[in-house]
């Protein structure tokens, strides 16, 4: 699993990889990956040095956070995405951001997605 990934629609961005909720469905299924505990493959701040140095690192593309995993199945996670938002915005990143989940968001997580959207504003 590579860290740093060319969609089709968006860069993604692998940080964690699993999930335990077992959707069979989901393209997590091929590897088994849909039904285990989430593994931290890389942490933040290296993800963000890794986008930023990737071949096709563009500002103008999305970035998908964390797709091969639902970010808010467990507080370790969220923590993680947390800090990535943090990182993401101490390197001045101002690509649009996508987060693919099926369970409920944190508030936390709303008020620092909006504190992010202020500050890309100014
Ligand atoms: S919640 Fe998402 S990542 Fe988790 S198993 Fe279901 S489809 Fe896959």
């Amino acid at each position: 699993m590579v860290a740093i990934e060319m969609h089709f629609s968006w860069l993604a961005v692998n940080s964690i990889l699993g999930c335990p909720n077992g959707c069979k469905y989901c393209l997590l299924q091929a590897t088994g990956d849909n039904n285990c505990f989430p593994k931290q493959l890389i942490i933040p701040r290296e993800a963000v040095e890794k986008l930023l140095k990737y071949k096709y690192y563009d500002e103008k593309i999305p970035l998908c956070l964390f797709p091969n995993a639902d970010v808010f199945v467990n507080p370790k996670n969220t923590k993680c995405l947390l800090e990535l938002l943090d990182e993401l915005e101490k390197y001045n990143v101002k690509n649009d951001l996508i987060i693919i989940t099926k369970c409920k968001i944190p508030e936390n997580v709303i008020e620092r997605a909006k504190q992010l959207k202020q500050i890309i504003k100014t």
